[in-house]
């Protein structure tokens, strides 16, 4: 048997795929019992890479890394967000990465590699030759988790080609705070919706053969105030309804690996959680995989959260509360002391540090890892096709009063800093953690800007100038002389804290430029890069002749929107989340409940919400029950004189469960392609579970259930009632 599950391996690992999860576990079973304890707290180690390498751009190894591996014998290693000397070639990658692999197999005792792990959230982001697609707020706007698995499996193949097998990709946090500096990275607000994408997600990378990993667990995602990782206060139904949907499909999907929440839920930093890190994601969803600390989140117990005073105790609650892998630890081998000496005084059970290596080995032999070291071809391929049908699925038209667009003819002048920048249009995690041009790498990817894209693909009969907005008199002049201005802003790339935009505003000399662009009185057209909703000020938000939300689009952004803006496109996407009129909106979510408040406000734009240069209708929806949930079917219509994308939402309002709950919650998707005035009816199965509430009282224990009544859903102008026994 241990020969046939050898055999299956070998062959899965040859064919990219991953080997099954029982031949993977009997691999690392076998191999558990001829482990020490220093192997084993090896095993649960990962150490930078930086500890490796001298820096400089070929990032050559250390004369010392055998003595570095023989000592430490980290488990797993990654490089993080990239903000330091990384090899700045595929090939280099990949070589560097083999060389790794063959020193830390060469100075395991066991012959064990070390897995590498990377941030690879939009593409392979840390490699400047690598394709980007759209960051993750613009896939959640394309509605079409079929692209979102597209857009994985390639970024797969790059990092199996660069011999990278697990990802810390996909986000799987709902985002319900646009301040928050990490919003661009969920999928949007509406839980059922990001679950979807997630999944899709997970399978793509996988079926690439790379480990996915779902973070960050659990709460992340509603830090207070939008502060990155400030305490999150969120109730078990709010956990429940809003939180945990996206992993729970993650984790059904396969996700080989979770990522902790970095923050603190409800006053408990969640890396010393047991409820969170256990008895939910363990217990309640399931889990069997890898559970992974977020960047020095052990330590930070001691020194940010002050829940515990030293590092024997603060490793012994975070392994015990369920963490596998300490992501690392500033110091590895001050963890790894501590972690020993927690083992040999009792408060880590061998037992608990073996079922921690049992995952990490069991994580390694699905990927093929313990037979054979990856071996990536170092080229990439070129996805520029996929990332330009991507970054064209999620543009958003929110303002079109007079038709100025599509521009089919005229004089056109592109200005705006946004324009033809990189860091941009990419945003954070692109090159360095905190985008182009940031940190000491040098490099800037190849990038379809916006003003050479409108010159490029004009169509006879339309010019196109472009001047930088620091040209302003300049700028103004030209500005008489041309019947529309395209001015392209955006926010300054960032992530994570450096990221947080508490006034949800475009950077300053921006609001400026669009109101003396309005002066001149001709029509202008705003284009968005941004990771977020933000708030423009009346006069000028009243004024625009055209708004276009193109969140972060990647690498092939300025060919999508050139396309958009002359007509040879639509604008398909619609918005992933609420678009609030004022700060004091936030956290008007499209799924929140009526309350005592009175009538609940209207946003500026609602979830879902998105125009195009046709028209549509959804009628006639049935609802029909199915073995695990309901059937809606409905007829989407193009009724305009343009080809598009119809997208509508599908809602459900649920039976009384004795608390508030939304008039209705979005549950799905209805989505066509139709050419002018074609009809089609479109069907969607809705599982039980999306139909389900938390039931319990404020702070008395819950569970989830499916309550009798009457469920009434709709989509666009169609409504209909279905009654569950
Ligand atoms: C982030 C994670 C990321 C990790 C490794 C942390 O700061 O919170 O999302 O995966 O760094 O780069």
């Amino acid at each position: 048997r241990t020969l046939l599950a050898l055999l299956t391996a070998a062959l899965a690992a040859h064919a990219g795929a991953l080997t099954s999860q029982a031949a993977a576990e009997a691999q690392a079973r076998a191999i558990l019992p001829r482990l020490t304890l220093d192997d084993k707290i090896g095993q649960v180690s990962m150490a930078h890479v930086f500890r490796f390498t001298e820096g400089g751009r070929s990032a050559p190894i250390r004369a010392d890394a055998d003595a570095t591996f023989r000592a430490l014998q980290p488990g797993t290693l990654l490089n993080g967000g990239g903000d330091a000397p990384q090899p700045n070639t595929p090939r280099g990658w990949a070589d560097f990465l083999a060389r790794l692999d063959a020193l830390g197999r060469a100075n395991n005792p066991q012959g064990l590699p070390a897995v590498f792990g990377t941030d690879a959230v939009h593409g392979v982001n840390n490699v400047p030759a690598a394709t980007l697609y759209p960051h993750n707020l613009g896939l959640g706007a394309a509605f079409d988790p079929a692209l979102t698995r597209e857009v994985a499996l390639a970024t797969a193949q790059d990092l199996r080609a660069l011999n990278m097998g697990w990802t810390f990709a996909p986000v799987a946090d709902v985002g319900r705070d646009p301040r928050w500096g990490r919003y661009y990275e969920t999928f949007g607000e509406s839980p059922w919706l990001v679950a979807d994408q997630v999944e899709a997600s997970v399978d793509g990378l996988q079926s690439g053969g790379v480990a996915a990993t779902l973070k960050h667990f659990a709460g992340y995602g509603l830090p207070s105030l939008g502060m990155d990782r400030a305490n999150a206060e969120i109730s078990a139904r709010a956990m429940h309804e809003v939180v945990l949907p996206p992993f729970r499909a993650g984790i059904r999907a396969g996700a080989l690996s979770v990522m902790a929440n970095s923050g603190s839920v409800n006053g408990v930093p969640v890396h010393a959680s047991r409820t969170l890190l256990t008895d939910v994601l363990r217990g309640e969803l399931g889990f069997g995989g890898l559970l992974v600390s977020d960047w020095n989140d052990i330590e930070r117990l001691i020194t940010t959260y002050r829940t515990h005073t030293d590092l024997v105790r603060a490793a012994a609650a975070s392994v015990n509360a369920g963490i596998d892998v300490y992501m690392v630890p500033n110091s590895v081998e001050a963890y790894q002391n501590a972690l020993r000496e927690a083992v040999q005084t009792g408060l880590v059970s061998e037992a608990r540090l073996d079922e921690a290596t049992l995952r990490v080995l069991t994580f390694k032999a699905r990927l093929g890892l313990l037979d054979a070291p990856l071996a990536g071809s170092g080229v990439l391929n070129d996805h520029r096709d996929l990332a330009r049908r991507a970054a064209a699925a999620t543009l958003t038209l929110l303002e079109n009063p007079a038709g100025t667009l599509p521009i089919r003819k005229g004089r056109v002048l592109v200005t705006g800093p946004a324009m033809d920048s990189a860091a941009i249009q990419l945003g954070g995690w692109s090159v360095n953690w905190q985008g182009v041009g940031k940190g000491n790498v040098p490099d800037v990817p190849k990038v379809a800007t916006l003003a050479p894209a409108l010159k490029a693909a004009a169509p006879a009969g339309v010019t196109v100038s472009a001047l930088p907005e620091t040209k302003r008199p300049q700028l103004l002049t030209a500005a008489k002389g041309v019947d529309v201005i395209v001015v392209a802003v955006g926010e300054a790339p960032g992530a994570e804290s450096q990221a947080n935009n508490p006034a949800l505003s475009l950077p300053d000399g921006q609001i400026t430029l669009l109101r003396d662009l309005l002066a001149t009185g001709k029509p202008v057209v705003a284009v968005l890069m941004a990771g977020r909703p933000l708030l423009l000020p009346s006069d000028i938000q009243s004024r625009l002749a055209g708004l276009v939300m193109a969140y972060l689009p990647g690498t092939q952004g300025g060919a999508a929107l050139a396309d958009a803006l002359y007509g040879r496109a639509g604008f398909p996407g619609r918005l992933p989340f609420t678009w609030p009129d004022s700060l004091t909106q936030v956290g008007l979510w499209s799924d929140r409940p009526a309350e005592g408040a009175g009538e609940t406000p209207l946003p500026l734009y609602p979830l879902g919400y998105g125009l195009d240069y046709t028209t549509s209708v959804a009628r006639d929806l049935t609802v029909t029950p199915a073995p695990d949930g309901v059937t809606a079917q409905a007829t989407l219509t193009n009724t305009g004189e343009q080809a598009g994308t119809v997208t509508v939402l599908l809602r459900a309002g649920l039976p009384a469960s004795g608390a508030l709950q939304a008039v209705s919650r979005p549950v799905g998707v209805l989505r066509a392609t139709l050419k002018p005035g074609e009809s089609r009816a479109v069907q969607i199965t809705v599982p039980h579970e999306r139909l389900s509430s938390w039931v319990g009282d404020a702070y008395g224990p819950g569970t989830w259930q499916l309550l009798p009544g009457q469920y009434t859903l709709s989509a666009g102008d169609g409504k209909a009632t279905l009654s569950l026994p």
